[in-house]
């Protein structure tokens, strides 16, 4: 199974990525961190993308094509990967209908997750993110066991400094304009399903796995 998860910031995305990843045994393919790794380390590409990433706008795409495209063909990715938060425009989109056609691969579904603006905002702003393993938690809906600290890792937990509110409209504001549009080619494709994603996590999480089954 080659999946998409495509759906504005907050929309639940990762959360549901890491579920599905478990229990299918795929790898979750989360290009913001990957990217964020890059900013970590102070590579050369993370000191180029650092100011863009913290402002919410998105990072030029000849990054994004090139770490996203050499990580699906990456050995654990043969059976399958989730690809969460890639493609993000048009540009993204056909760069990876070209590397997969190169390796007589294809999309099996692409999932859009659908949500309203108000709840998204709650999310983001709630949103805690583990340093050692990028582990994602919310305040209100899905808090750690003991506050600030990852039950996974035992990491600490931050918020990142896109989650502020100038860089959570300035993401929205990129999201209408650039990743909305996809929707519909995904649409002309026959591959899109449609996820509702404001419910909580296990019934999204159910929701999903007929999805990608069954379709929608
Ligand atoms: P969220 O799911 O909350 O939007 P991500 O972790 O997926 O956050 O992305 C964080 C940031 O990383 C984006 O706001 C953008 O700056 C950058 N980024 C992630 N994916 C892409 C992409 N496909 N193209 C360009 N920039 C990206
Ligand atoms: P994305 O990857 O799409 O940006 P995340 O998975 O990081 O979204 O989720 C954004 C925030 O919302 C996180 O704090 C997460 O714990 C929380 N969250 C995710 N799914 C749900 C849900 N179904 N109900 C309530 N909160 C959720
Ligand atoms: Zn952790």
């Amino acid at each position: 199974m080659n999946l998409v998860f495509l759906g504005p910031p907050g929309s639940g995305k990762g959360t549901q990525a890491e579920r599905l990843a478990e229990k299918q045994s795929l790898p979750h393919i989360a290009v913001g961190d990957l990217l964020r790794e890059e900013v970590r380390k102070n590579s050369e590409t993370g000191q180029r993308i650092k100011a863009v990433m913290e402002a919410g706008n998105l990072v030029p795409d000849e990054v994004t094509i090139t770490l996203t495209c050499s990580r699906i063909t990456q050995p654990d990715a043969q059976k399958g990967f989730i690809l969460d938060g890639f493609p993000r425009n048009t540009v993204q989109a056909e760069a990876l209908d070209k590397r997969l056609k190169e390796e007589n691969k294809m999309l099996n579904r692409v999932v859009y997750f659908d949500i309203s603006e108000e709840q998204i905002v709650n999310r983001l702003s709630g949103r805690r993110s583990c340093k050692k393993c990028g582990a994602v938690y919310h305040l209100q809906f899905n808090p750690p066991k003991n506050e600030n600290v990852c039950d996974k890792c035992g990491g600490e937990l931050y918020q990142r400094a896109d989650d502020a509110e100038n860089a959570i409209r300035t993401r929205f504001a990129v999201y209408r304009q650039q990743t909305q549009p996809l929707i519909d080619r995904y649409k002309r494709e026959k591959i899109l399903v449609n996820v509702e994603a404001g419910k909580d996590i296990k019934e999204v999480f159910a929701e999903l796995l007929l999805a990608i089954q069954y379709g929608s």
